[in-house]
């Protein structure tokens, strides 16, 4: 068999072109890097759709690489959650957010459809190559970079890159294993039944609904979540020895589904089964690759923290590889990656399990406790916090980051309850506004300038800030003053902009810090702290 041994080149390599792979890819050449992606299949398979709930800040990311709007436009949007109690509606969610997102809260629409749009963009994309059919079969590093080995129809090929992204998926159990990784967690017991069908159900076309122990699905739950083209993503709870074929077969599956559209005509996109499992990586990154998406974490889809969490993970990663790339920052930088992604995928895991633990009780005992909050909640307010279908995907929150300042007053004091705003503090995804683009006429808005780079927006002068930033870095800063931009106070409100105060944003558009406005040292040890220069991080975090 022959082997091709590729010649050594500065460009990251992506192993998998599932959604997150793609959004990598997409995010890294954004920066300036070049990409190779990997791909075992032999080329797009649009078979079937898992992830369909994108969240609004994810379609923010996806706008960064060109993509947002369409995938926002083509898909459904909701803004609305009810939960129902047998045939009685127990609650109504709505979403809140501080500042004015240019995106609803979340949109429906196929992963499938969703990958076609990134294929579309990453074929725009000259800085990106594509290779199908290239299994990856060993990684190897040293301290210059990693080799990675692939099978081809056409023999092997050897590939050198100075870092790797690994974006294989749930299913990526060789390259978890080429990386020495565990990938601990559990499953759950009861699994589920997915069925895509297109039918009109009218006044249902904008809302997901949750039945608990609805007539037709007696002890357990269905799901039901509009998606485009009159179709509907129906999920049922199921018994672990659940049979479809033989469910087609006997014509049980048709009358499953007629108890939910009546007599109006449908028909079946798609229907699977899953067991659902909740699992983590012991580490995020090996060396000088990177894990991220289903490959690092796998939750149970229950408030669409997967995909959803994938795009996070490499937003967080491609900022950092393209600084520590092009000089800007430090390898060390590389170490919060882990840091942060594997605390928001811990977040997830305990959310997601905790949803599981009472969607698929493990003991009587909690079957009971169970059935005694659905029944308090249909006359008790207060029982419906602990009515639990799923807490939908939100930002995670870098409070606790290496790479953040604390701030002696702006403090987190835990997640609000669902339908709160949070408070803006050092960590969080910096609230959306309008602001006047600078340099030019047009209205604008605050995200689509703060992932350009080390972004410092200011109650005071913009040049005090630009000085103290450059001073500690070469990569791109811009310092701003709010009143400059923010002629409709839009963005000073959404931001809780004191007098005084400077806000320090990362290139994923978080917080970093809010210090003195005219407090230049303060200023530029902000900066060199979110680059992770070990000097600006206090003698109690790890270097
Ligand atoms: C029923 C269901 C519903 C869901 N709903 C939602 C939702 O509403 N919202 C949400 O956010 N998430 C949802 N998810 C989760 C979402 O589908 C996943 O998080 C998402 O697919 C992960 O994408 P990925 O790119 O990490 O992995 P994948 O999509 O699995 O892609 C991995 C790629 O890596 C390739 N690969 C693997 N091994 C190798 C190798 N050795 N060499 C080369 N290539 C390799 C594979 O061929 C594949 O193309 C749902 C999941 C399920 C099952």
């Amino acid at each position: 068999m022959s082997v091709v041994r590729e010649p050594a080149a500065e460009r990251v390599v992506v192993i998998g072109a599932g959604p997150v792979g793609q959004t990598g890819a997409l995010l890294l050449a954004r920066w300036g890097i070049p990409v190779t992606v990997l791909d075992a299949r032999p080329g797009r398979d649009l078979i079937g759709s898992k992830s369909i709930c994108q969240q609004r800040d994810v379609l923010d990311v996806w706008e960064a690489v060109g993509a947002g709007r369409q995938i926002a436009d083509e898909g459904v949007t909701w803004e609305r959650a009810r939960t129902y109690y047998r045939d009685k509606e127990l609650f109504c969610l709505t979403f809140a957010e501080r500042g004015r997102s240019a995106f609803p809260p979340f949109v429906n629409i196929s992963q499938s459809r969703t990958e076609e749009i990134l294929d579309e963009r990453i074929a725009a994309t000259p800085l990106i190559d594509v290779r199908w059919a290239h299994e990856v079969v060993g990684i190897a590093q040293d301290d210059d970079g990693v080799t990675v080995t692939c099978r081809t129809p056409d023999g092997e090929r050897v590939l050198r890159a100075p870092y790797v992204l690994a974006c294989a998926g749930s299913k990526g159990d060789a390259v978890r294993q080429m990386l020495g990784l565990n990938f601990e967690g559990r499953s759950f017991d009861d699994h589920f039944l997915i069925c895509d069908i297109r039918a009109d159900l009218g006044a249902w076309a904008n809302e997901r609904r949750f039945y608990f122990d609805p007539e037709w699905n007696p002890g357990r739950q269905v799901l039901i979540h509009p998606c485009p083209d009159s179709t509907y993503r129906i999920d049922w709870q199921v018994p672990g020895d659940f049979d479809l074929e033989e469910q087609r077969r006997s014509g049980a599956l048709d009358r499953r589904i007629r108890q939910i559209v009546g007599d109006r005509p449908y028909e079946v996109v798609w229907s699977s089964v899953y067991r659902f499992h909740a699992r983590l990586v012991d580490r995020m990154r090996v060396g000088r690759v990177l894990v991220a998406g289903d490959c690092a974490h796998i939750v149970a889809p229950f408030g669409a923290r997967g995909l959803n969490s994938g795009v996070q993970d490499v937003e967080n990663a491609a900022w950092k590889l393209a600084f520590v790339l092009r000089g800007w920052a430090s390898p060390e930088l590389l170490a919060t990656y882990d840091v942060e992604r594997r605390a928001a995928a811990a977040e997830n895991i305990a959310v997601t399990s905790s949803t599981m633990d009472f969607l698929v009780p493990q003991s009587e005992a909690a079957w009971q406790r169970r059935r005694e909050v659905l029944e308090r909640a249909l006359t008790d307010p207060r029982a419906r916090a602990e009515v639990d279908s799923g807490r939908l995907a939100e930002p995670f929150w870098y409070v606790d980051s290496p790479l953040t300042t604390p701030h002696p007053t702006r403090v987190f004091t835990g997640r609000p309850p669902r339908g709160q705003t949070p408070p803006v503090v050092p960590g969080v995804l910096v609230p959306d506004a309008p602001i006047n683009v600078p340099g030019s006429p047009d209205v604008g808005r605050l995200r689509e300038i703060a992932r350009d780079g080390v972004l410092v927006l200011t109650t005071g002068d913009p040049a005090v800030a630009e000085a103290a930033a450059t001073a500690v870095t070469r990569a791109p800063v811009r310092a701003l003053a709010i009143a400059d931009i923010d002629p409709s106070g839009l963005l000073a409100e959404a931001l809780d902009a004191r007098p005084g105060e400077a806000f320090v944003i990362r290139p994923d558009g978080h917080l970093a810090a809010v210090v003195a406005h005219d407090d230049a040292p303060a200023l530029s040890t902000a900066v060199a702290r979110l680059l992770g220069q070990p000097a600006a991080w206090p003698s109690d975090q790890p270097a």
